[in-house]
């Protein structure tokens, strides 16, 4: 990957950062950031590697699929210009061995640069998490295009909700597990300016965590409106809980259709979403919400974190590239009893959760169904992916109430 660092902080962006946070110190620091090469900065340790090396052996995350003493000795001396460490990134995977639905990533990023300071680590961890993508060679296709999009309208008897979002990532500022309180809350106060730009059917206000009532927070957590508490310990263990609830909120236009939820595991998460199974009305919404979105970023003078082969930025590399997660609440009480689920579901690239969430079972049948990509895919490519194989599951589950046979359909290939 070419250097990113020189692009990080334009001279504006570090006067803005040095004015918040002051102090000759960091100004010394920050300065300094745009001459580091992608080696990253030395870190000071007393005892050798072999010694610091974490105990992996009940582990099954990515992270620790992947990580070696060679890697780790060759790793664990750096860090990114920000100060963020090897010993940062992989600790939530260090302390998760693993989820009970799904094979977590176990590592987080701390900035932007953690991709290139770590990639020896990062880079075989994006490609099996990212179904064989290979960051060295691979070049991100982004397609935001979304009257591409065919058969996008679902049965509602089946389909209760759609939803899609992605995560967008203010460069120059540290993400949320490496960020201070002062970066946080300058991108609170920058997507929130941006948003107050936003009209007519995409207009509306701002809810600060730290003003709204505890009622009004669970209201907007069990209408499926909010990010949940971060209980998780893959979300605590990133140290992307501290502070909370300093500096998060949610933003969302008055039909609450168009969400912006701020601070969470992310800078921003962008989110469309309306009951009934009409996912392309949603895809249209958040392609031009989100263009809108980036159009008043830019303007004031800020930019997402992206590059040709990680496509948009995000704190998870699991979320890389597209960072899209386009789903449904589907229910599918008789396809959901068939042991051949989870190999239909693997074979059509699609991931289940609970509808309360990635922390939750499933109830009554009812499951969020999305895409299991990111990566090396585009926004269109993932929805249609996701609009096929929903489309697929319902056709099973109508067989199945029928009591005629389903077929497990063969694996879609992608770059693999
Ligand atoms: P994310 O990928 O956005 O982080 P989570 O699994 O953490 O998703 O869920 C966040 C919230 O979004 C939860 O309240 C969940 O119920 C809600 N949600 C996810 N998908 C849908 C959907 N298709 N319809 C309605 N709500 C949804
Ligand atoms: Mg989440």
């Amino acid at each position: 990957m070419a250097s990113s660092f020189s692009r990080i902080l334009s001279s504006k962006r570090k006067i803005q950062i040095l004015s918040l946070v002051g102090g000759s110190v960091t100004a010394g620091y920050l300065l300094h950031r745009d001459h580091v090469s992608a080696g990253g900065v030395p870190v000071r340790r007393s005892y050798p590697a072999s010694a610091e090396y974490p105990d992996l052996r009940k582990h099954n995350n990515c992270m620790a699929s992947h990580l070696t003493p060679a890697i780790y000795a060759k790793l664990c001396d750096k860090a990114t210009p920000n100060g963020y460490t090897l010993d940062q990134a992989i600790q939530t995977g260090v302390d998760n061995p693993g989820h009970p639905f799904i094979k977590t990533v176990g590592m987080v990023a701390g900035d932007e640069e953690s991709y290139e300071v770590f990639a020896d680590l990062l880079n075989p961890v994006i490609k099996e998490r990212h179904n064989g993508y290979d960051p060295c060679t691979m070049k991100h296709p982004t397609d935001l295009d979304s009257s591409k999009i065919h058969s996008g309208n679902f049965d509602p008897n089946y389909v209760l909700s759609s939803r899609v979002r992605t995560g967008r990532s203010i460069r120059g500022l540290s993400l949320p597990p490496a960020c201070t309180r002062a970066e946080r809350r300058e991108v609170e106060r920058v997507v929130v300016e941006a948003l107050a730009g936003l009209k007519d059917d995409l207009a509306g206000r701002y809810f600060s965590l730290t003003q709204m009532t505890d009622e009004e927070q669970q209201q907007l957590i069990d209408d499926h409106f909010l990010f949940d508490k971060p209980v998780s310990p893959l979300l605590t263990c990133a140290g992307m809980a501290r502070d909370w609830p300093d500096a998060r909120g949610i933003w969302h236009n008055n039909d609450k259709t168009f969400l912006i939820w701020i601070n969470e595991e992310d800078h921003t998460r962008v989110i469309s979403m309306e009951k009934g199974g009409n996912m392309k009305r949603v895809f249209e919404r958040f392609c031009k919400g989100l263009k809108e979105v980036e159009r008043l970023i830019q303007e004031r003078g800020w930019e997402f974190m992206w590059s040709e082969k990680l496509g948009y930025i995000l704190t998870c590399p699991s979320n890389l590239g597209t960072g899209l997660r386009a789903g449904v609440h589907v229910k599918l009480p008789r396809l959901s009893k068939d042991p051949r689920l989870n190999t239909i579901l693997n074979n059509l690239r699609l991931q289940k959760r609970g509808t309360g969430g990635v922390d939750t079972a499933a109830v009554g049948g009812v499951f969020d169904i999305s895409n299991l990509d990111r990566l090396g895919l585009s926004e269109v490519q993932l929805v249609q992916t996701v609009v096929d194989g929903v489309n697929y599951l319902i056709e099973c589950e109508k067989r199945l109430e029928k009591g005629q046979d389903i077929k497990v359909p063969p694996p879609l290939k992608y770059f693999k």
